[in-house]
């Protein structure tokens, strides 16, 4: 097992800078994920732990080593990439066996080691195969066993699941986590689906062009975003300008403009949800769930009047769309709420003053 500390590493690629001034400390058998937009600079971040890429700038340690310019064949991490980059020609026991050929193990122990990641990953009856003639699923597996079966101290997971289909997505998805808790490996896993970083992973460092916005546990990340591209980009979100009026103890008191009108609303003032040093443009967050719609008025703060413009039914959840002047609302409601909205009723929506968060805006700004 092995921590990694990732110290202001920067890598440009000419010009173009894919990853800038990135600190990171993962823990010693964490499962720890990349997630951004395509283009982010996850890969990029991988490759240079795996020793495919050296950074421009700053340090890579194992531990307290200084890795940052070891070859990938000295660093020992498993990697399993995206296309799987199998032998398709070679069976599955060769393409497993790999590693330990090149690192020169004796035949009856590689044999051994072969058969026991095998069973590991549920293939040992397919080990004398044809790689192209197993199933995606099955593929994905090998290239799991050919990653661990070197022993790896770092196992690096490049989007690993993306061809897959969803059915085969949600059991590799358990798979792999299986295999990371049995071996208690340092994982590091790259997607761009939010759903399998909040699923999967111990914490999360959300990217975009290259930078990293967030670090946290999914709960935090879902819970506390850091800004308003961390709110949009992980789950559904609610996101209206505003500018803060007040600031006391308890509580601050914001003005959000819908239409020709001013809405104050009352926001908890605790750390998480109210940054007071971002200086620029912030916004007020608030999560499709968190809202409750109230079929009367109500004389409390935050509740204002809307009214229904659309409802969508997903089963267990009904959506429900509310138009506050002129400014859209999406309210996500459990199915067994008894309601009968419908397009066009008249509805008062709250916005529980602890739901609130008020984050800076970032997006459109070059970062
Ligand atoms: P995806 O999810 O699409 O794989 P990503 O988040 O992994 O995206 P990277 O592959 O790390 O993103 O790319 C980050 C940026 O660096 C992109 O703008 C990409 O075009 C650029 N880039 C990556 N590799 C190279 C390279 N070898 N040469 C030039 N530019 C590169």
């Amino acid at each position: 097992m092995a921590s990694i500390k990732i110290e202001n590493v920067q890598k440009a690629f000419g010009k173009v800078v894919a990853v800038d001034q990135l600190n990171l400390e993962i823990n010693d058998g964490e499962f720890f994920t990349f997630l951004g937009p395509s283009g982010c600079g996850k890969t990029t971040t991988l490759r240079m732990i795996a020793g495919f890429y050296y950074p421009t700038k700053g340090v890579v340690r194992f531990g307290d080593k200084d890795m940052t310019r070891v070859p990938p064949e000295k660093r020992n991490t498993g990697m399993v990439f995206q296309n799987y980059a199998l032998f398709p020609h070679m069976t599955v026991f060769e393409n497993v066996a790999y590693g330990l050929r090149v690192r020169k193990v004796g035949s009856a122990a590689l044999k051994a080691r072969v058969q026991e990641v095998l069973r590991k990953v549920r293939l040992d009856q397919y080990s004398g195969r044809q790689v192209s003639q197993l199933s995606g699923g099955q593929q994905q597996r090998v290239a799991l066993a050919r990653a661990l079966v070197i022993e790896p101290e770092i196992l690096l997971l490049d989007e690993p699941l993306s061809n897959l289909d969803a059915k085969l997505r949600d059991e590799m998805r358990s798979e792999i986590l299986r295999l990371q808790k049995e071996y208690k490996i340092t994982t590091i896993y790259v997607t761009h689906d939010q759903a399998e970083a909040l699923s999967m992973s111990d914490r999360i460092a959300v990217f975009n062009f290259g930078v990293c916005h967030q670090v946290g546990t999914p709960s935090e990340i879902y819970n506390e975003p850091a800004n308003d591209f961390v709110a949009g980009f992980i789950g559904e979100i609610n996101l209206l300008p505003v500018e803060i009026d007040k600031i006391e103890n308890e509580q601050v008191t914001v003005s959000a403009r819908t239409g020709a009108n001013t809405k104050k609303l009352v926001v908890h003032n605790h750390p998480f949800n109210f940054k007071p040093e971002g200086k620029g443009a912030v916004s007020l967050s608030i999560r499709p769930e968190s809202i409750k719609l109230h079929s009367e008025a109500a004389d409390r703060p935050n509740v204002f009047r809307g009214k229904v413009e659309e409802v969508e039914f997903f089963g267990s959840l009904v959506n429900v769309t509310v138009n506050l002047d002129g400014v859209l609302l999406q309210v996500n409601m459990l199915n067994n709420v008894k309601t009968n909205l419908q397009p066009g009723a008249e509805v008062w929506a709250e916005l529980p003053k602890d739901q609130i968060r008020i984050i800076p805006v970032v997006s459109g700004e070059d970062v």
